[in-house]
C-alpha cells in the first residue's frame, strides 16, 4: 500500500470520527469517499458507523462502482459519490451527513442562499437544495448533477447534505462550515431578523476570492432574474440592490411572507414602533 493510500484512509477515519462525534450522523448514517487514482476509489463501508471505523474497514471500487478490494460492501448511497466524480474532475473526496440543521433547513425546504456570513460567501458561496430522490436509486445522483457543478455543497431534500473538495479534510471542513451557517441562519430568523449583506458588497467579496486564491468550481449571481434552468451555471445568492448601504435590512423576507399566508410578522419593537407612529399621526 502506498503512503498517500495510507493518508486517504487514515484520513476518512479521522473525518468519519469528528462526523459522528459533532453528531452529524446518527447509527450507520453517512458516507465518505476519496480518489485513489484515475481507475480506483475509496470509500466507507456499509452498515458499519462513522465513529468507529479502522483504516483497514474501507472499500475499493471503481469508478462503475464494481468492487475491487475490501472486506465489506460499499456504502448504497455510492451512485451519488460516482455523479459528483464524474461531473467535478477537479473534486477528490466526497462527504455526505445527516447534520440536524442544515437537514431541518433541507426538510423545510428553504435552501442556505441568502448573502448572511462573508465568509461563507467567499467560500461556498450558495448553498441550494438538491430535490428529493428515494436514497439508494438513481433518483439522487440525478438530483445531485443539476447542481454539483457549480457547487461545492448542497442541502438533500428531505434527507441531508453533501460536500467535495480536493481532499477529505476539507470536504469534511465544507460541511462543518454548512452546518455552523444553519445554525446562525435558524437563530437569526428565530430572533426574526436577518440583516442582508448588499449586492455591492457580494461583488467586493467574490474579488476577494481572486486575491485569497480560493477556489470556486463557479461564480456567484445575484440577479433574481437569472434563468432557472437545468444546469445551475452560477451560485445564485439573495442579495438586496443598495447604492449606499453595505448591509441591508431583510424587508423583502417579511413581504415574502406577507404574500405567502396573507399576514405580515413583526417583531415586538416594529409592532410598538408602528403604533407609536399612528398615535402620533393621531395626534396630529
Ligand atoms: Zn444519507
Amino acid at each position: 500500500m502506498s503512503r498517500a493510500e495510507e493518508q486517504v484512509r487514515a484520513d476518512i477515519v479521522e473525518a468519519g470520527r469528528r462526523l459522528y462525534a459533532r453528531a452529524y450522523v446518527a447509527s450507520n448514517d453517512g458516507n465518505i469517499s476519496a480518489r485513489l487514482d484515475d481507475t480506483r476509489l475509496i470509500t466507507t463501508p456499509k452498515s458499519v458507523s462513522k465513529g468507529f471505523m479502522t483504516p483497514d474497514m474501507m472499500v475499493i471500487v471503481d469508478y462503475e462502482g464494481k468492487k475491487l478490494a475490501g472486506d465489506r460492501d460499499a456504502s448504497s448511497e455510492l451512485p451519488m459519490h460516482l455523479e459528483i466524480y464524474r461531473s467535478r474532475p477537479d473534486v477528490n473526496a466526497v462527504v455526505h451527513a445527516h447534520p440536524p440543521l442544515a437537514t431541518g433547513f433541507a426538510v423545510a425546504g428553504i435552501p442556505l442562499t441568502r448573502a448572511v456570513l462573508a465568509e461563507v460567501v467567499t467560500t461556498l458561496g450558495s448553498i441550494p437544495i438538491a430535490e428529493y430522490g428515494t436514497p439508494s436509486t438513481r433518483e439522487l445522483p440525478d438530483a445531485v448533477r443539476k447542481y454539483i457543478k457549480a457547487h461545492d455543497g448542497l442541502l438533500l431534500a428531505n434527507h441531508g447534505a453533501v460536500t467535495c473538495c480536493k481532499t477529505v479534510m476539507s470536504a469534511y471542513y465544507k460541511m462543518e462550515t454548512i452546518e455552523h451557517f444553519a445554525k446562525i441562519s435558524l437563530v437569526a430568523r428565530l430572533l426574526g431578523r436577518e440583516n442582508l449583506l448588499s449586492r455591492g458588497e457580494v461583488d467586493r467579496l467574490q474579488g476577494l476570492r481572486g486575491m485569497y486564491g480560493i477556489a470556486s468550481p463557479a461564480a456567484i449571481c445575484t440577479d433574481p432574474m437569472q434563468p432557472p434552468g437545468d444546469q445551475a451555471l452560477c451560485q445564485v445568492l439573495e442579495a438586496p440592490e443598495s447604492s449606499t448601504e453595505r448591509l441591508v435590512p431583510d424587508v423583502s423576507s417579511l413581504l415574502q411572507q406577507a404574500s405567502r399566508d396573507g399576514e405580515i410578522r413583526l417583531t415586538y419593537r416594529e409592532l410598538t414602533a408602528l403604533i407609536a407612529d399612528a398615535v402620533r399621526n393621531l395626534r396630529d
